[in-house]
């Protein structure tokens, strides 16, 4: 027999009001191993929440779209952002796992959550279409009243992006990953992202880079920044030297090729 109450709702709002008994259920790839920790499932896949959009100049995907499908989608998604899709979890996986799940779930060494830092994400979340930055999003996603339904994710349409990490083997989690984009500015000065990742509970953003590129375009203080960032950044994957030394390499690569 079931352990659990299981929910597959039509609409949004029938999900929310079901989302006061159990928990949103995606792709299941991360929940389903600790089904006995949830007293109900509220299943999403008949939500229509797995399209993946232009609008605008605004990327607008579903939070139920697949990773998979995100790596196929070559006409409107930017390289690097499919490619991180596919470095976040083998074929299998990736077929299963939705966009939502994998930012609910996801560390520090996720080369998706990395890139969507960069991108400047904002999730919109239901009731209240409220839609806050994904920064803030994975600061509050672990308290355990977090019980809103991630809908969408916007993201801008960067100028250039870029994406690349190190691991101990090709299809390994990356021990150090570096994201930068230059997106579209307002006034005269550019806007530059520049995020971390391979260690702890999320990828971070180095502000000191992204200010350094934007007054004087310093790939060197960019790269420093990067350093300093993982300067102890140990742990059983690697050491706070190397981390340091590979981060501020990979700032350096990427920023030189976005400025030149
Ligand atoms: C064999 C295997 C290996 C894995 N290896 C790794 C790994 O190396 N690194 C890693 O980070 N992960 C790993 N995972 C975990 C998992 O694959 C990913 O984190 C995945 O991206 C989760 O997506 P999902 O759609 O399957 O989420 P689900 O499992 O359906 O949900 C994950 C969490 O997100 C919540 N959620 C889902 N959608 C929404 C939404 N729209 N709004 C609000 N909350 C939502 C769920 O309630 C749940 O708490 C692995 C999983 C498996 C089975």
């Amino acid at each position: 027999m079931c352990p659990f109450e299981y929910h597959r709702p039509k609409t949004v709002a029938e999900a929310l009001e079901l989302l006061d008994r159990g928990v949103p259920l995606a792709g299941g790839t991360e929940l389903t191993p600790r089904r006995d920790e949830v007293p109900a499932v509220v299943d999403l896949q008949e939500l229509g929440l797995d399209y993946i959009e232009l609008r605008d100049d605004i990327f607008v995907i579903g939070a139920a779209a697949k990773l998979q499908a995100m790596v196929e989608n070559e006409e409107l998604l930017p390289s690097a952002l499919r490619e991180a899709c596919r470095l976040e979890a083998s074929l299998n996986l990736r077929n299963m796992a939705t966009l939502g799940g994998t930012i609910m779930s996801a560390d520090g060494r996720s080369p998706v959550v990395t890139v969507l830092l960069a991108m400047e994400a904002l999730v919109v979340l239901e009731p209240g279409s409220e839609a806050v930055s994904l920064e803030e999003l994975l600061e509050q996603r672990d308290q355990a009243n977090h019980r809103r339904l991630i809908t969408e994710l916007k993201l801008k349409r960067p100028e250039i992006l870029r994406y690349e990490q190190v691991s101990r083997a090709p299809t390994d989690r990356p021990i150090v990953c570096v994201a930068v984009a230059r997106l579209p500015s307002e006034g005269s000065e550019k806007g530059y992202r520049v995020v971390l990742g391979g260690l702890g509970s999320t990828p971070i953003r180095i502000q000191k880079a992204e200010t350094s590129l934007a007054e004087e375009e310093d790939i060197n203080a960019a790269a420093e920044a990067a350093r300093q960032a993982y300067a102890s950044a140990d742990d059983v994957w690697a050491s706070g030297e190397y981390r340091s030394h590979t981060a501020g390499v990979l700032v350096k690569r990427l920023t030189t090729e976005m400025i030149s």
